[in-house]
């Protein structure tokens, strides 16, 4: 049995649980930690069951709970390197300074540095006392344990290159967005095949390729073009939106719809639906159209994906 559940989709938090009878994956954490357990519980999943998270991107609405998370839950978080550092350099507030302080902190790291080492102190030592110095003069605390970027465990993927957690086995492919190294993923367990993209300007051939043969396919619905070209944004976000590394529309999604996907699959979940340039009527129109000569009673049942309430589980 595969089992989907949607906590949350849309530019305020991200989040949803991939689970096989042996294995559960969180993909993404775009809500307080908090709030993703409560939409867990509500939704009949136990967080102490997870085993392991998995991250798209390092924007906020994917990311906003994951420390937290990872480190109650004590699981370990898969992303690509990018990513990680990308959210690492995101976590860490950069220390303000004025320059006569900067000038102060290095000529005193200088004068430090110069003080001969000790030839019996192995190299790590070295590190540590010369980190330790280094953060007394800039006044930088170094507390490994209150480290913001601390997980209980990292691991790497690339794009491209298949893994398992447990037996879920995981594809992540690459998606045009304007993130550090952006994912989609395909999950397969228990001849079951669930496909994720969400967050890309436009869809590419491999993934394409990749949102094909799904027996579930979340793909994003984002934005109505006339909605965001007449709506509140500044000019500037519109035009990020509508880029190649921005977010898909409602005619994106139903031109690949209509024309490139198989109709495979059982369930068709829109999601990251935009609050301001979109309507869920408009989104699900439009899909139902590119889907109108695929649809059948038991084919592609169309689903949306919302940001405040979880969405029903979909089980397979
Ligand atoms: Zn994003
Ligand atoms: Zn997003």
């Amino acid at each position: 049995m595969v089992k989907m559940t949607v906590l949350a989709s849309g530019s305020r938090g991200n989040s949803t649980v991939v689970s096989s009878s042996r294995t559960r994956i969180l993909v993404d954490v775009g809500l307080s930690c908090r709030e993703i357990f409560k939409r867990m519980a509500a939704a009949g999943e136990d967080p102490r069951t997870l085993d392991a998270i998995l991250i798209t991107h390092e924007h906020q609405d994917h990311v906003q709970g994951l420390a937290v998370t990872a480190r109650k839950l004590g699981i370990p978080v898969y992303f690509t390197e990018p990513t990680h550092r990308a959210w690492m350099r995101w976590m860490t507030p950069q220390k303000k300074m004025t320059y006569a302080e900067w000038l102060a902190a290095r000529k005193a790291a200088m004068e430090a540095s110069a003080v001969p080492t000790n030839p019996e102190m192995d190299d790590r030592e070295a590190f540590e006392e010369e980190h330790e110095e280094l953060a007394a003069i800039s006044e930088i605390k170094v507390e490994p344990e209150k480290d913001p970027c601390a997980l209980p465990g990292v691991e790497y993927f690339s794009a491209g290159q298949g893994f398992s957690v447990g037996n879920i086995s995981v594809t992540p492919f690459t998606i045009p967005h304007d993130a550090a190294d952006p994912v989609g993923f395909v999950f397969e367990a228990e001849g079951v095949r669930v496909g994720l993209a969400t967050d890309l300007g436009y869809i590419p051939p491999n993934a394409k390729r990749h949102l094909n043969k799904c027996d579930v396919l979340m793909l994003e619905s984002n934005h109505d073009l006339d909605m965001l070209r007449d709506g509140p944004y500044p000019w500037s976000v519109k035009q990020r939106v509508m880029s190649r590394v921005g977010h898909l529309s409602n005619l994106a999604a139903a031109e690949f719809l209509e024309t490139e996907y198989d109709g495979g699959a059982a369930y068709v979940v829109l999601a990251h639906l935009s609050e301001n340039n979109n309507l869920p009527e408009l989104a699900r129109v439009s899909a139902e159209r590119a889907l109108r000569d695929r649809a059948s009673l038991l084919a592609n049942k169309l689903l949306l994906a919302t940001q405040d309430v979880p969405l029903e589980s979909i089980v397979l």
